[in-house]
């Protein structure tokens, strides 16, 4: 057992994730942010290695893995690339794990071929005039017979352009019109008509990886892509969205992920950088930079994997989602810091492209934005310790909890 509480076999995985971080991935970081080219060679071994899919059940063909495992596998990745990362919490958190917990057999079964077979699922909920009010969207799935047509737009959709297997949110009006609440529909791309990529949004970092606008025009959903959590269309995006709590504390472990790599550089360049005769490790004022880097970082960590092995009320097979809010708003703010830091340490070559840390500073940018801002999470936690929901929702004000 680790001082972090890692068993033996967590620990071993973590080392040979590690390993083919630092010997395969590493490598090609650089490469891939300059391209801006998905690196389906890092599919490849990602693939090879038990990586893509490792949270789905050994019987979908699967390993059965834990939140806490694909957290290990992701931090070690994120340390040298942040594409890598996210195709890792992208092959076994979100999409693909709402498939597994809400799916049909058929559903699984198809899902888990994909995702195994090297596809990142996309997850398609944010338009452009409804982002952290994800419930205005305006994307609608109208009932025709025992079917659905698909007509709207979203954008800033991870993957768009290379994923096959989408979970599309979409209103759900019934034949006569009337509104049925929010829900889930899978389409797989080359095989549903109406689905086209319209834009790649022009990205800061995580270059990469497409963020893609998609528009949907006449998309037909036969009933066997009808993802339908048990309580039906009028609860059901409560639970589509509590399966979003694995996503969410993946993103705040590539955040991690990417400030333990930086706080490895600033250590290796402190140690060996001289100026006025001595490694500038040698200055206090650097010392406490690295350890303040440090205690956020371990903090962040902790939380995380605090996250990862929890689970929310009424038997959640997903993480706790006050915990995954907190984990994630601490995670990305300190990585934000962590790696501004680290860039500081490295000097003017900190600002260069020929070193990775202004890739990691556009990288890591982006984890209080994606996945429900840092504001909206803030909402949701406050919204626990207070017991009140409140005013800054949709619901509007109210004084206590109505549930
Ligand atoms: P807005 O909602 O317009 O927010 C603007 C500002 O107002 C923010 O600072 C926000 O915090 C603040 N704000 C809004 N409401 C409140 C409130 N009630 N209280 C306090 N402050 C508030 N979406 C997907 O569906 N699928 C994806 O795969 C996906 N991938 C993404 C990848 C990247 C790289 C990025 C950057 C975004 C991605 N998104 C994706 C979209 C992401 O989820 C949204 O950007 C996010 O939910 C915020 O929406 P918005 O950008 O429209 O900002």
């Amino acid at each position: 057992m680790s001082v972090l509480g890692l068993s033996d076999d967590e620990q071993d995985l973590q080392a040979r994730a590690a390993d083919i971080s630092r010997t395969i991935v590493r490598p090609r970081a650089a490469e891939i942010d300059r391209t801006g080219a998905y690196p389906w060679d890092i599919v490849d071994v990602l693939k090879s290695n038990g990586f893509m899919g490792m949270t789905i059940p050994r019987a979908y063909g699967g390993q059965g893995r834990s939140w806490l495992d694909t957290v290990l596998v992701i931090e070690a990745m994120a340390r040298s690339c942040t594409v890598t990362a996210r195709i890792v919490v992208e092959a076994n958190m979100g999409a693909i794990s709402t498939v597994m917990a809400y799916g049909t057999e058929d559903q699984k079964r198809r899902a888990a071929a994909l995702v195994l077979a090297g596809d990142k699922p996309a997850i398609c909920i944010t338009e452009p005039d409804a982002g952290s009010d994800a419930t205005g969207m305006t994307t609608i799935a109208r009932k025709v017979g025992n079917r659905f047509v698909i007509n709207g737009r979203k954008h800033w959709i991870t993957g768009g352009g290379i994923s096959r297997l989408h979970l599309i949110f979409a209103r759900v009006l019934d034949e006569s019109g009337d509104d049925l609440g929010i829900g889930g529909f899978l389409a797989i791309k080359d095989e549903a008509k109406g689905l086209t990529v319209t834009k790649r949004e022009p990205t800061m970092g995580l270059r990469g990886m497409p963020e893609g606008e998609l528009t949907f025009q006449d998309l037909e959903i036969t009933p066997d892509m009808v993802l339908l959590p048990p309580s039906g269309f009028r609860r059901g995006f409560a639970d589509l969205m509590n399966a979003y709590n694995s996503q969410r504390v993946g993103a705040g472990t590539v955040a991690m992920g990417i400030a333990a790599g930086a706080l490895d550089l600033a250590r290796d360049w402190a140690l060996q950088r001289d100026q006025f005769g001595r490694p500038i490790a040698e200055f206090q004022g650097l010392q406490w930079m690295l350890a303040d880097m440090q205690v956020q970082l371990t903090a962040s960590r902790l939380m995380l994997y605090a996250a990862a092995r929890s689970r929310g009320p009424n038997g959640s097979a997903f993480p706790d989602p006050d915990l995954a809010a907190q984990a994630k708003i601490l995670a990305s703010e300190a990585a934000i810091k962590i790696v501004n830091d680290a860039l500081q340490i490295y000097g003017a070559r900190g600002y260069s492209n020929d070193y990775p840390l202004e890739r990691m500073a556009r990288d890591v940018r982006m984890f209080t934005i994606g996945g429900g801002t840092a504001q909206v999470l803030r909402t949701l936690v406050a919204s626990k310790v207070l017991g009140m929901k409140l005013p800054q929702t949709r619901d509007g004000y109210l004084p206590r909890a109505a549930e």
